[in-house]
């Protein structure tokens, strides 16, 4: 009894030990299994995580928000009217945008850029890599005063419209031009409402380092002539300093027609017959002419060239299509001639001048900008834009027509941001009652 009751508790303990051993690998089965598990969770967890996550956020969030933020809103009111029908095609794009972006991202290297240092704007707002300004003046007066950004590059085309302008335009270019210098500046005539702010005593030369001056090969202006030989001293104090100093026809016969100005941007010097040859009737046609490219978007600056000079012009270059033409002569009946607009076809047209005021004529349909130039523009765009008008001839008083006219790019899209108001030309009440709507601007 008592051996059998030893085997059996033998029996028992060797049971109980197999049972405990068993348990024991089975545990430590279970243990293994989780080790492995967690030993892969850890990896799979990171490697999904920060490789989905940043894509999609930054992907979405621009995406997104330039199309719900009310950024976008102040274009929207234009889109009703037909002559912004153009401009905001591109503004609606913001959203899908990204979404193509990086199909032309090695292309539009600069884009790209601006992404990446957060510079991107929507594109109800100033931005993009090349920016084109044009710029009011601060007074009742007719002038030019262009302010081109192009990448990092700082371009000054004229300072008008009196001495009294400076601190305006320099007001304005501190806002951009964060190295005090332009690296390239373009005086286009001898005409105060162009480069008087250059003849300044604090002018554009005293306030800025300049890199290139081109500037007016011809003109009928007398040495002796206080502004002229104000800008004169003033220039050549500044090429003392370190400019270099082509004029127009320099940069012809040199062949230095074409200057880099950024990635993607080119801008060209052209060839116009009044470099070499005096127009003893006036300044105008001796206005140095510039053609800005950036992959298919072409920008025309003439000055204030009018039609026989536009006529050469023609002639001399091959002109393509323009997506921006800066009016020439600030819409002056002498300028603009179908003979230039044929060619280049312009869409955006931005006017600078003071509307409607007498200071050159009391003649209503001359005065700028002139009924003959909305009759040669009409048949090729509705969107033009004019800076300033006027108030009071009496009291020569002035306030904002679109006001700063911005033209941006990123390198494929183009929009138009002012300051004051986005209606077009043919949209305002000043148009209304002191212009005929020619046919091509019926609804
Ligand atoms: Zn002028």
């Amino acid at each position: 009894m008592k051996r059998t009751f030893r085997k059996l508790l033998v029996l028992l303990v060797a049971a109980a030990l197999l049972f405990g051993l068993s348990s024991c690998f089975e545990f430590l089965n279970q243990t293994t299994e989780t080790t492995t598990v967690r030993a892969t969770e850890p990896k799979t967890e990171p490697a999904t995580t920060p490789a989905t996550e940043p894509k999609t956020e930054p992907a979405t969030t621009p995406a997104t928000e330039p199309a719900t933020t009310p950024v976008t809103e102040p274009k929207t009111e234009p889109a009703t009217t037909p002559a912004t029908a153009t401009e905001t095609a591109p503004l609606s794009e913001p959203g899908t945008e990204p979404a193509t972006a990086p199909e032309s991202g090695p292309v539009a290297t600069g884009e790209t850029t601006a992404e990446g240092t957060g510079e991107a704007k929507p594109k109800g707002e100033i931005g993009g890599n090349l920016q084109i300004h044009f710029i009011e003046l601060g007074n009742y007066y007719t002038g030019d005063c262009v302010y081109i950004k192009a990448g990092e590059t700082d371009i000054l085309i004229d300072a008008g419209s009196k001495y009294s302008s400076v601190p305006t335009i320099a007001a304005y270019l501190n806002e951009y031009v964060t190295d005090n210098t332009l690296e390239y500046v373009i005086v286009t005539h001898a005409h105060e409402d162009h480069y008087a702010g250059f003849a300044a005593s604090e002018g554009i030369f005293d306030l800025y380092e300049c890199g290139v001056i081109i500037d007016f090969a011809q003109t009928n202006q007398k040495e002796t002539a206080k502004m002229y030989s104000n800008y004169i001293a003033k220039r050549d104090a500044e090429i003392a300093a370190g400019a270099t100093h082509y004029t127009a026809l320099d940069c012809i016969e040199q062949g230095k027609t074409d200057f880099a100005v950024a990635e993607g941007i080119n801008m060209k010097i052209l060839n116009s017959y009044y470099y070499a040859n005096k127009d003893s009737s006036g300044e105008n046609n001796h206005s140095v002419c510039m053609l800005l490219t950036e992959g298919e978007n072409n920008y025309l600056f003439t000055g204030d060239l009018e039609a026989k000079g536009e006529k050469k012009l023609v002639e001399m270059n091959d002109l393509p299509h323009v997506v921006l033409y800066k009016a020439g002569h600030h819409g002056s009946k002498t300028s603009s001639s179908d003979e230039l607009l044929s060619v280049i076809t312009p869409e955006i047209v931005c006017v600078c001048c003071c509307a409607g005021s007498s200071e050159y004529t009391k003649t209503e349909e001359n005065k700028f900008p002139t009924q003959a130039f909305v009759d040669r523009i009409a048949p090729h765009t509705r969107r033009v834009y004019v800076t300033t008008i006027s108030v009071s001839d009496e009291d020569k008083t002035f306030q904002s027509m679109n006001g700063n006219i911005t033209v941006c790019s990123d390198g494929t899209e183009v929009w138009v941001v002012c300051s004051a108001s986005d209606l077009v030309l043919c949209e305002t009440a000043w148009f209304e009652e002191k212009r005929t709507r020619p046919a091509a601007w019926q609804n």
